[in-house]
């Protein structure tokens, strides 16, 4: 450091407490690469949330679009009325519904009753507006199939944070093609095609996870591997489990709504040929 950067760095040090003695606390510039560098590398040679991993580029996925309906064959898992379908942390679940959306009130997660193996979900969410917090503190949620595979929801609209932690990365894993988001207070629509994995009577991993995932009609996920259940900070790896599990959505504290969510059970086994 030389005499001039040492004299630039007391004006902008003094330049601060002046500035700290006239407003209450001066407002940080946000981190341009929020991220870490000293968690574990994933198989692309990336690190889990990595700071330096490329971020998608944004596309303007056009206007908000009404609710899409649900098809014949769906089961409806919230429709705007009430989250009968849904049980809460101690119980019932307790998010708040209104104007035909549930919204995440700091009463803990909620999951379906019923389990889901092989499907075709469809989601439509909508972050707080005015947008608050940055990074992963702004509309933060998550739609987690299984109640521990997660695609992440997250108001990525002009919002810098690691690339596998924006709104439709599996969370940790794998960053978008593209940021599709919409503003805050628009809703945008997720539809997610999950391929559960298999598993062994002992316990192995005889298929992984396959994803694909729609994010405002824009392909973001295309029939990606999952590596195992979503963690922070840490490698996934899988832990076996049963053919169904809950679809879970996260209070992440952020009070993001949810409205017109229905999935389609898929029966990917084909039916034999006649011999
Ligand atoms: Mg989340």
């Amino acid at each position: 450091m030389n005499r001039t950067t040492i004299r630039f760095g007391s004006i902008l040090a003094a330049a601060a407490a002046a500035s700290l003695a006239a407003v209450t606390a001066p407002k940080l510039p946000q981190d341009p690469k929020p991220g870490y560098r000293d968690t574990p590398q994933l198989p692309s040679g990336w690190r889990v949330h990595d700071a330096e991993r490329p971020r998608p580029p944004a596309v303007d996925p056009g206007p908000a679009r009404d609710p899409v309906p649900p098809p014949a064959d769906a089961t409806v898992l919230f429709d705007g009325t009430n989250l009968d379908a849904w049980r809460g942390r101690d119980g019932a679940a307790k998010w708040t519904i209104a104007d035909g959306a549930m919204q995440v009130n700091r009463t803990g997660d909620i999951e379906t009753k019923a389990g889901f193996g092989d499907c075709q979900l469809h989601v439509e969410w909508c972050a707080p507006n005015p947008a608050k917090g940055e990074s992963q503190g702004r509309g933060n949620s998550g739609v987690f199939l299984f109640g521990r595979y997660e695609v992440q929801v997250l108001d990525s609209y002009d919002n810098p944070t690691y690339a596998d932690g924006q709104a439709s990365a599996l969370y940790g894993q794998n960053p978008p093609l593209v940021n599709a988001c919409r503003p805050p207070g628009q809703w945008q629509t997720y539809d997610i095609f999950f391929r559960a994995p298999r598993f062994a009577a002992d316990g192995s991993v005889l298929a992984k996870a396959r994803v694909t995932v729609v994010h405002n009609g824009i392909v973001t996920q295309l029939d990606e591997e999952l590596l195992g259940q979503t963690s922070h900070r840490a490698l996934p790896k899988y832990e076996a489990h049963g053919p169904t599990g809950p679809i879970r959505l996260q209070d992440h504290g952020d009070p993001v709504r949810f409205r017109n969510i229905w999935v389609r059970p898929l029966q990917l086994e084909r039916a034999a040929a006649p011999k």
